[in-house]
């Protein structure tokens, strides 16, 4: 099948020749996907597109004239992508499910212990020659309350581990997981576990229902001091309200590896450009706030299982019409 995949890195390149083995010609995109790039997609049959890719109805229209029938997610999470106009317009949505969830939730425990022990901080410090430790003062994780946020694969990801450094567990879902439970994740209202965590951790999947379901008011009942780590949508998160948090320390650390206006951002070296995004050059100006650029996924064994998945979505499109992985 002939694939346009857009928002390439060559990292992207690498992982996507490997898993499709020359079954598909493959076209690189560097562009992220709009609707002025979507005509980019030219006679293939197949878009494959990543977490900032904007698959809205202006794109699929695009897609729908061009003839495209299959749109492939490189990712697990698809609110990116207007599912009611790719159904309107006969374009079939697939996705990668799972794909190594323990790369996130590594990723989300990394973000704790670095804000904790300031590990951004001593890095920066100790190469400058200054081996005092005043400001770096941490906590000890053992005995410490995590709530878990949306307890689903990666969620019981960073439960097993927390569990394991000997923290208490809790968990808020709108569907509990046996599996957590039996662990020893203990299920709470979302106001309790909000009121009573050290640390909380987001996991759960961008929704209407979620976005920003971190608010001011849910800041409001939060301990004094709390960490709030967020490697799942940015929107779940309303910025401003946060930022507000750690102005009047409310939030004692932030953790984030995803931002609402991320799509502006991340992905690119914007190392020579004045960043015009006043919220987030607002966030790094705290020393107790760490933000990563999207990475949770990026280990060798997720770009790997992504790659795989995604070449078989194509490959079962091929032979039955369906990808094995459709968003319905
Ligand atoms: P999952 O589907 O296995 O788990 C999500 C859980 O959230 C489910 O248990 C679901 O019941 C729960 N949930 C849904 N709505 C909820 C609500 N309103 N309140 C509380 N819980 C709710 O998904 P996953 O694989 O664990 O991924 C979680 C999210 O992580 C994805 O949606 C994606 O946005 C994000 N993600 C980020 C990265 C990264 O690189 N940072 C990589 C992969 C996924």
């Amino acid at each position: 099948m002939d694939v346009a995949v857009f928002s390439t890195k060559p990292y992207d390149r690498r992982f996507l020749d490997a898993a499709v083995a020359g079954r598909h010609a493959l076209t690189y995109i560097d562009a992220r996907l709009d609707p002025t790039t979507a005509i980019l997609a030219g006679k293939a049959q197949v878009v494959c597109a990543f977490v900032n890719d904007a698959v809205d109805t202006a794109a699929l229209d695009v897609f729908a004239q061009l003839g495209v029938r299959l749109v492939v997610l490189r990712s697990a999470g698809f609110n990116n992508v207007d599912l009611a106009a790719a159904k309107r317009q006969g374009i079939l949505v697939a996705r990668v499910p799972a794909y190594s969830p323990e790369a996130v939730s590594e990723h989300a425990v990394a973000l704790m212990l670095s804000l904790d022990r300031h590990i951004h901080r001593a890095y920066a410090r100790v190469r400058d020659g200054n081996f005092a430790l005043d400001g770096l003062l941490g906590f000890n994780l053992h005995g410490r309350t995590v709530g878990i946020v949306g307890t689903g694969r990666i969620g019981l990801g960073v439960a097993r581990i927390m569990l394991g450094f000997g923290c208490k567990v809790l968990g808020y879902d709108v569907e509990p997981s046996p599996a957590c439970e039996a662990m020893g994740v203990v299920y709470r209202p979302l106001q309790d576990l909000l009121a009573t965590s050290d640390i909380i951790s987001l996991h759960c999947p961008l929704t209407r229902e979620t976005r920003h379901l971190i608010d001011a008011a849910a800041i409001g009942v939060m301990k004094r001091g709390v960490m709030l780590i967020n490697t799942s949508r940015g929107a779940i998160i309303d910025t401003k309200a946060v930022a507000a948090g750690l102005k009047e320390g409310r939030i004692g650390h932030l953790g984030l590896d995803v931002y609402e206006e991320e799509e502006e951002l991340f992905f690119e070296d914007k190392s020579d450009a004045v960043i015009r995004d006043d919220v987030f050059e607002r966030l790094l100006m705290f020393s107790n706030v760490l933000v990563t650029g999207h990475q949770g996924f990026f280990t060798v064994e997720a770009m790997t299982a992504i790659a795989e998945t995604t070449a078989s979505n194509i490959d079962a499109f091929e032979r039955t019409g369906r990808p094995v992985h459709e968003v319905l």
